[in-house]
């Protein structure tokens, strides 16, 4: 395996490559002419590029065009295309999170708090999608996050631009919950390595450095998935992250409880005690939802 200084150094030239609004045009035309067709590029002709783009200057057109090619666009027979790094990097441009900064005000939303049954409302700050309540302290205990925060979503900032809040936030958990079943399922969504998961310390046992997160947050059933390779790293809710698996797939079709923050809001509700290894919740009509270190659930 290379060293993390070669591999540095090998992006740092490849961002190199990225700095120039020309190259970027580049980018963007090819993106535009090839695949935003359909999944399967087309090719777009030199000239085609050179015309989108607007750069008259034959020689200096190729020069750009040439330093991306191979490692952001292919050359073929009939022309270029992007390369998957290429739609990459357009793809991120596109999310804003490189450069957007926007803030959208607090504003009710349909759903309720889940501690203590108050209206809740949400906002966009940082680059994150805050769900807060009002009336209680709400789930996350940090000094970067506001009182009454239940639920702190990183979101890119094209997910708030010409999307009201509310549909913003029903979309943001939606989004998460994705990300957890994979991360349940073992895996990373972002980067397709291991994910490990850990239950919350035993009461009494100090977090240590493994807990980290664990301190941060007003409840006692929640897990942590972090990434071995990207570090992504997750608080969730086990019941809300096997939402798709039986038995929690059938309790919430035959409870009508629809994904996103109903959901989250009816499981985060639940009591939860620690039962040797396990966590074992319990649902206000007496079933008992009985968690293993393997994130296996059954019922009690
Ligand atoms: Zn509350
Ligand atoms: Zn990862």
């Amino acid at each position: 395996m290379d060293s993390i200084a070669a591999i540095r150094s090998r992006d740092a030239l490849a961002f190199s490559v990225l700095d120039s609004e020309v190259r970027l045009a580049i980018l963007d035309s090819l993106y535009d002419l090839t695949v935003a067709s359909g999944p399967i590029a087309g090719n777009a002709a030199y000239s085609t590029i050179k015309a989108d783009v607007g750069v008259e200057d034959s020689g200096r057109f190729s020069y750009h065009l040439d330093k991306l090619t191979d490692q952001f666009v292919t050359k073929t027979e009939s022309g270029y295309r992007l390369a998957e790094s290429g739609r990459e990097v357009v793809r991120l441009r596109r999310t804003g999170i490189l450069t957007d900064d926007p803030t959208v005000e607090a504003e009710p939303v349909d759903g309720e708090c889940y501690r203590c049954g108050g209206e809740i409302r949400a906002f966009y700050r940082r680059g994150y999608l805050v769900t807060q309540c009002q009336e209680c302290i709400g789930l996350i205990d940090h000094e970067l996050v506001l009182d009454g925060a239940l639920a702190s979503l990183a979101y890119p900032p094209s997910g708030v631009s010409g999307v009201d809040i509310e549909t913003a936030f029903e979309r943001s958990h939606l989004r998460s919950v994705h990300t957890f079943r994979a991360m349940a399922d073992g895996f990373c969504p972002n980067c397709g390595h291991d994910v490990t998961v850990t239950l919350p310390p035993a009461e009494g046992e100090e977090p240590g450095d493994d807990g980290y997160g664990f301190r941060h947050v007003n409840h006692d059933g929640m897990i942590r998935f972090a990434c071995d390779h990207c570090g992504r790293r997750h608080i969730a809710h086990p019941l809300y992250a096997t939402d798709d698996r039986e038995p929690m797939a059938d309790f919430f079709a035959r409870n009508g409880v629809d994904p996103g923050w109903d959901r989250i809001a009816t499981v985060m509700s639940w009591p939860v005690i620690a039962d040797g290894d396990d966590l074992v919740y319990e649902t206000p009509d007496g079933i008992r939802f009985r968690v293993d270190e393997d994130l296996d659930v059954s019922r009690d």
